[in-house]
């Protein structure tokens, strides 16, 4: 096929760009990995005492999380990129062949085998959500990391001169010390702004800043009093974070711990709690990945419950059809306020007019449908504070804190609005009038929500009376209670 001459030089350039992203995108992928992997490793090569295993490790947990979050990381590409970094790094500070093949082999094996094991456990797409995800991925990391250990069986007697046991027992401590330090971190990072919000919403409190107070106060506890019991020390205020604190900010606050606890064991560290040979530094950050473990999980398990706690409240104190707010709940905020203040409050009560001809005529569910664009318009026309709830039927209060004068304009603006005709699920348009009963208080003057009620309710049924489609301000005389 011929091309048309007239492609302008910009689509051209477009067509440049978006062929450029359709080469790029299978490798991309496999690149982040590729680059993740050469960062972490050499973060973990900084922490590696001389001849031993890294003590901090991050570069597994690091690919596994990617495997499991980053689309299109798990696949032949990508495993291959991450292979390819690990043997870079260690060939390019030095490791001898067999050590840089050894020790990676061990890497990989121990990340496949956790991510294998995850998979199958859990559908990939619900990984992270699911209820137990925590405890699955104990399981898939604690098999991953025992994989690793048959590596070090076979390395530690030619890399380190050690028995195959201790090897193996080294290596699975390492390993799942690591997954159990940097993982949950890893996997709760948030990346929207919608996760983001949900990590730190509960921060902005400052009595938040307790729980993480008295992690620092008892970590100086443990060095202060030091012995073999010092590494429990934290223990009931790591649980008291994970009360308090959604699962990201509760696992970084662990990453702390864990890792500070892991220097101050290792060369010289200050905290004395005991020999640090091969076999008891393995049994120590055994010990703090079981620590560790603690507070990720409940966390976890208390974040989904406050998730469906919140759920639960908002279908409670909310109408399922419009999302107004309940009368109950109406009823109750709006008298916080009348309570709260020295201010004028308008309450609006709207009703549609003639209503039950829709359901009359198209029947119920468009009438429902009716109701929520209703609600919508009416919505357009309030601010964030303004209290809109469903009082029963096609019936609405809204409460606002402003003077009649500034009420009134309002009240005309909803009443245009609903006019604009709203279409039907039948692809018929209609629209709608109201009628309003609107009943203001001066500042300073204290009345119950029901008395206010029940003025609007007066009103309305004069706006009614008086022919609908207008807002009534003044009740006649003979209604005057
Ligand atoms: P008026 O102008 O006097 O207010 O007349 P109206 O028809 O609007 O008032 P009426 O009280 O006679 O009827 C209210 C109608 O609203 C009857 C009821 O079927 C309908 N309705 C109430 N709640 C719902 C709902 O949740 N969904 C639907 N589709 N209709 C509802
Ligand atoms: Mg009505
Ligand atoms: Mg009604």
């Amino acid at each position: 096929m011929i091309r048309s001459p007239s492609l302008s030089a910009k689509s051209a350039k477009k067509w440049d760009k978006s062929t450029l992203n359709l080469w790029f995108a299978p490798w991309r992928p496999a690149l982040i990995v590729a680059f993740c992997i050469v960062i972490s490793c050499l973060l973990g090569i900084f922490t590696r005492p001389i001849g031993l295993l890294a003590a901090l490790w991050p570069a597994n947990a690091v690919l596994l999380t990617l495997l499991i979050r980053l689309r299109g990381a798990a696949s032949p590409l990508g495993i291959f990129a991450a292979a390819a970094a690990y043997v870079c790094v260690d060939l390019y500070i030095g490791t001898s062949l067999l050590g840089t093949v050894l020790l990676n082999f061990g890497n990989l094996v121990s990340v496949l085998v956790s991510y294998a094991v995850w998979s199958a456990l859990l559908k990939k797409k619900r990984i992270l959500e699911a209820q137990n995800a925590s405890l699955v991925g104990i399981l898939a990391t604690g098999l991953g990391a025992s994989t690793a250990g048959f590596v070090g069986g076979i390395a530690n007697p030619i890399l380190f001169n050690g028995g195959q046991w201790d090897g193996w027992y080294y290596w699975f401590a390492t390993e799942f010390i690591n997954y159990m330090i940097f993982l949950p971190v890893l996997v709760s990072v948030p990346v929207t702004a919608k996760e983001f919000d949900r990590s730190f919403d509960i921060l902005k409190q400052r009595s938040s800043i307790w729980p993480a107070l008295a992690v620092a106060v008892s970590a100086a506890a443990s060095i202060l009093v030091g012995g073999p019991g010092a590494i429990a020390f934290p223990i009931p205020a790591l649980l008291w974070v994970a009360l308090s604190y959604t699962v990201f900010p509760t696992s970084l606050l662990v990453m702390l711990f864990s890792i500070w606890f892991m220097f101050s064991i290792t060369n010289g560290g200050f905290l004395h709690i005991g020999p640090t040979d091969q076999s008891s530094l393995a049994s120590i950050r055994l010990g703090i990945s079981l620590i560790a473990l603690f507070p990720v999980v409940l966390s976890q398990i208390m974040q989904k419950y406050n998730e469906v706690l919140s759920q639960l409240n908002y279908q409670a104190t909310h109408d399922s059809l419009t999302s107004t707010l309940s009368v109950a709940e109406f009823r109750k905020i709006a008298q916080k306020q009348l309570n709260s203040g020295n201010e004028a409050y308008a309450l609006l009560m709207v009703d549609i007019d003639h209503f039950k001809t829709i359901n009359d005529t198209y029947g119920h569910d468009v009438g429902d449908k009716a109701l929520q664009a209703f609600s919508d318009n009416v919505r357009l026309n309030l601010r964030p504070n303004d209290i809109f709830g469903r009082i029963g039927g096609e019936e609405f209060a809204i409460m606002l804190k402003c003077s009649e004068a500034q009420a009134l304009p309002v009240a005309e603006r909803i009443r245009e609005t609903v006019k604009t005709p709203v279409r039907l699920d039948t692809g018929q348009s209609r629209s709608f009038s109201v009628s309003i009963g609107l009943a203001t208080i001066q500042p300073g003057q204290l009345i119950q929500i029901d008395r206010l009620l029940k003025q609007a309710d007066l009103l309305l049924y004069q706006a009614k009376r008086r022919g609908r489609d207008r807002t009534e301000t003044v009740l006649e005389e003979t209604n005057l209670s």
